[in-house]
């Protein structure tokens, strides 16, 4: 049973990753981003609401946030365990999420950070056809890793939580150094 954070710029392949991690350990994969993309697509009143942040790259509030990962980690599944692709983003998130999981009496197992070089994720970035993958919001999006999220990757290293990953191999070499570093075998 493991709790973990997956950390990574927009092109890291944290999602990928993500989901093979979840299926070898037998936990959900909880992408925020996929949640909030659904429910623009559903039109609900949360889609409503962040759609047009969305579209700019920038980030949906912290507020807004908690409530969607709390409701989230509220459900059956995560009772067992979790890997979060996507949240905390913030260091706003980061203590948001410290509060939810203290108040369930559940600890981090640790934080995984997938480092890729800057350059190889833009290029990545643009390879990628998605509907909110334009170039100006590619490079905002990297902008907003960069000034909000990375100040994670100290936050977590301190606590003794924070696992580097080359993130600079095929898939499946990432998916293997992740695995060894959270010592799951194949
Ligand atoms: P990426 O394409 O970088 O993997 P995601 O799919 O995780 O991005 O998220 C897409 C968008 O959804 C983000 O650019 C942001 O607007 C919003 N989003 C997702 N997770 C969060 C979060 N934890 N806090 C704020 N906004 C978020």
């Amino acid at each position: 049973m493991m709790r973990l954070i997956l950390l990574g710029a927009p092109g890291s392949g944290k999602g990928t990753q993500a989901v093979f991690l979840a299926e070898r350990i037998g936990v959900p994969s909880i992408s925020t981003g996929e949640m909030l993309r659904a429910a623009v697509a559903a039109g609900t009143e949360l889609g409503n609401k962040v759609r047009a942040i969305m579209a700019t790259g920038d980030l949906v509030d912290d507020d807004t946030m908690a409530e969607v990962v709390r409701e989230r980690l509220g459900q059956s599944d995560a009772a067992g365990g979790f890997i979060l692709d996507g949240y905390p983003r913030t260091l706003g998130q980061a203590d948001t999420l410290a509060a939810i999981l203290e108040g369930k009496d559940w600890s981090l197992d640790a934080v995984v950070h997938i480092e890729v070089p800057e350059e190889e994720l833009i290029q990545r970035a643009l390879a990628r056809q998605r509907a909110d993958d334009q170039e100006d919001v590619i490079r905002q999006r990297q902008r907003v890793y960069r000034q909000q999220t990375q100040p994670l990757i100290d936050h977590y290293e301190a606590q003794g939580l924070l696992c580097l990953i080359d993130g600079h191999q095929t898939i499946d070499d990432v998916a293997q150094s992740i695995a060894s570093a959270l010592g799951v075998s194949r």
